[in-house]
């Protein structure tokens, strides 16, 4: 690790190969992977179709730039206009960069209307990637500190509270979006309230907004239908996407529909490798294999499954605040800092995550089955509940000091 740059803090093990929703290490120790990746590894890990796919793909091309026409990526675009019900898509590598894509998307609509300094909403204990645009855009301070100055031109509110969003509105004349996650997930696992999308959709046509939704943790799936806002019958103009569309080959996308779809021209926008025929063939691959295996209905009812037993074995103890989330999209807030339950898991053999310092976050890949929900509860009902006895203790008190 001695050149690889700081940036992480890793645990202590490294994998070697993977199967479904197992991992293996150097020393032959299987791990159950509830985090897929943050959120990335939909299929699991080598799904023969998928590897197939790729190995294909590999040995015909891999890249040649969008210098020229690239008929896999034009494929993936109808598929994604077709499952989305939106206009056309900018490809791009990670989740940040679709953000990038849908802010310059945003910037050039304002100007279009003659604004000058065009401004958008974004949301407290937002995420939304690590570029300085994108931290400007994230509510995290933890995030911003030491990359000032930040971007301007971001209106931040409280998140799930359209009553502020009303208020920008009345005050600010240069806003022309708001950018949001339906469910925050490095935030917490934040849940909005059922009309919440419906109405910033109403705000941003009274006032001729972009409705602009990040789904770069929760889309492609995740949820139970390929998008969030699916689940509601409001559509967005912009939709970021990026982790599950390649299943772990890096691609972004950023869709856009209505005016939105013909802002950018040639040379307003542009990446190298940005939906290259094997990252194309990829995210094909994944659409074909969750569409096929059926993976949303099971995103459902594995995510029903373990959400109604977390409840049931931890909702009434003391130190457990609540239990949330959409399909396999699960948070669990306890009273308590909590990041050690990542290594202790880890022990036990399982991948779990922590955010925001106390809240365990659950991204299993959609292909989890219910004996592997049940194993994940196995070590995870009684972590949780050693933990929680131990608060309070002079032994959890001198681990806080
Ligand atoms: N947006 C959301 C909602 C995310 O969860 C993330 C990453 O966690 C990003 C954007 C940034 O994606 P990336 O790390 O691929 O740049």
């Amino acid at each position: 690790m001695a050149h690889v740059m700081n940036t992480y803090a890793r645990l202590p093990v490294a994998f070697e190969r993977g199967e479904g929703a197992w991992l293996w290490d150097a020393s032959g120790k299987r791990y159950l992977d509830a985090m897929a990746g943050v959120a990335v590894c939909g299929l699991g890990h080598s799904h023969p179709k998928y590897v197939a796919a790729l190995r294909e793909q590999v040995g015909k091309l891999v890249h040649t730039s969008n210098l020229y026409e690239i008929t896999l990526q034009e494929k993936l675009a109808d598929r994604l206009a077709a499952i989305s019900g939106m206009e056309n898509v900018f490809f791009c590598n990670s989740g940040c960069e679709a953000n990038e894509a849908a802010i310059k998307l945003a910037r050039m609509y304002g100007h279009k209307k003659n604004i000058e300094a065009p401004a958008i909403v974004v949301m407290d204990k937002a995420f939304h990637g690590r570029t300085i645009a994108t931290l400007s855009a994230t509510g995290s301070r933890k995030v911003q500190a030491g990359f000032e100055p930040l971007l301007a031109g971001f209106v931040r509110v409280p998140f799930d509270d359209l009553d502020a969003v009303k208020r920008v509105a009345e005050s600010n004349r240069s806003v022309v979006a708001v950018l949001v996650e339906l469910l925050q997930g490095e935030g917490g696992v934040n849940v909005c309230h059922e009309g919440y999308l419906r109405g910033l959709r109403e705000i941003c046509d009274a006032h001729d907004w972009l409705l602009m939704l990040d789904e770069v943790q929760s889309g492609m799936g995740r949820t139970g239908k390929w998008f969030a806002f699916q689940h509601s019958g409001v559509k967005p103009d912009v939709m970021p996407l990026a982790k599950g569309l390649g299943n772990g080959v890096p691609i972004g996308a950023c869709l856009a529909d209505g005016a939105a779809a013909h802002l950018f021209k040639p040379g307003n926008h542009g990446s190298t490798f940005g939906g290259n025929p094997l990252a194309s063939a990829a995210a094909l691959a994944t659409l074909d294999i969750i569409e096929e295996e059926r993976l949303m209905e099971n995103a459902v009812r594995i995510g029903d499954f373990i959400r109604a037993e977390l409840v049931r074995k931890l909702g009434e103890r003391k130190g457990v605040k609540e239990i949330r989330g959409k399909g396999l999209m699960i948070g669990i807030e306890l009273e308590h800092a909590c990041g050690e339950l990542v290594q202790q898991a880890l022990d036990r053999g399982c991948l779990i995550n922590v955010t925001v310092d106390n809240v365990i976050r659950l991204l299993p890949p959609l292909i989890f089955k219910r004996e592997e929900a049940e194993h994940l509860l196995a070590v995870l009902v009684p972590l949780v509940t050693e933990f929680l006895g131990r608060q309070g203790t002079p032994q959890a008190a001198a681990q806080a000091a």
